[in-house]
């Protein structure tokens, strides 16, 4: 007996077929996407009371995978690569962009080497833990955050300084006037030092339309973490999880 019966069609499975198939098609036409990527602590070793696991990357492991991206890569700022997105829809050069989320001090060691390797990176930071008081809930026993004395220090051509809001909360559940007390308080303590820069950075990437169209308002740039790659800019720079070893 025959089976009348077509095979089962997957159309998840053609659609990414039909994507990966568009992808390589744009970039043989020269449109190569600019990766974002984000990483959240390094250290030697792990430590469980100042970061989660899946938030951190030994030393070691983030200079091998940092060296691997940039045999693959041209890494540029943040704003180079937002204006790129913009204005330079041909690319035929493939870029990358570095970014770190949540400013624990435990990066501030590896910010000599990537000066030495010449390669840019923004720090979204929360100001309310520049105090060196104030502790994010929720996290882990004691997360040790980069001070206003520390930010002052560093004096870093690769480095530029973003906004991850005021504290580290969801941002998608606030009011209007939360919102936008958040971006202004952190703008009003970030923007001091001179490698400021207007980009914020949702805390989990959680956003809606309504805090798109108050960053708007706010003159200010929506990074998000969707996993994506940047092919123009739309409605905010999308970011990839850099944290795993899998990336
Ligand atoms: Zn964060």
């Amino acid at each position: 007996m025959f089976d009348i019966n077509p095979p089962a069609v997957n159309p998840n499975r053609y659609i990414k077929k039909i994507t990966k198939r568009l992808k390589r098609l744009a970039n043989h036409f020269g449109v190569c996407p600019i990766e974002v990527f984000v990483f959240h602590a390094v250290s030697d070793s792990f430590d469980p009371s100042q970061c989660l696991r899946g938030d951190w990357s030994s030393t070691a492991d983030f200079k091998e995978r940092i060296a691997a991206l940039k045999r693959r890569y041209t890494f540029i700022t943040l704003p180079e690569a937002h204006h790129k997105l913009k204005t330079d829809l041909f690319r035929s050069k493939r870029y990358a962009v570095l970014t770190c989320d949540d400013g624990m001090r435990t990066v501030l060691s590896i910010l000599p080497y990537l000066e030495t390797e010449n390669i840019p990176i923004t720090l979204f930071l929360n100001a309310k833990y520049l105090d060196g008081v104030s502790k994010r809930d929720h996290y882990t026993e004691k997360p040790e955050y980069i001070t206003q004395g520390e930010l002052e220090q560093i004096v870093s051509p690769v480095v530029t300084i973003g906004m991850h809001g005021f504290e580290h909360v969801d941002h998608s559940t606030m009011t209007r006037q939360q919102f936008v007390t958040s971006i202004v308080e952190s703008k009003k303590l970030l923007e001091k030092h001179p490698a400021f820069i207007p980009y914020f950075a949702y805390p989990w990437g959680r956003f809606n339309p309504s805090t798109q169209q108050w960053l708007k308002m706010l003159g200010v740039t929506p990074v998000l973490s969707d996993g994506r790659s940047n092919y123009r800019y739309i409605n905010g720079i999308d970011r990839k999880c850099v944290d795993s070893p899998s990336f």
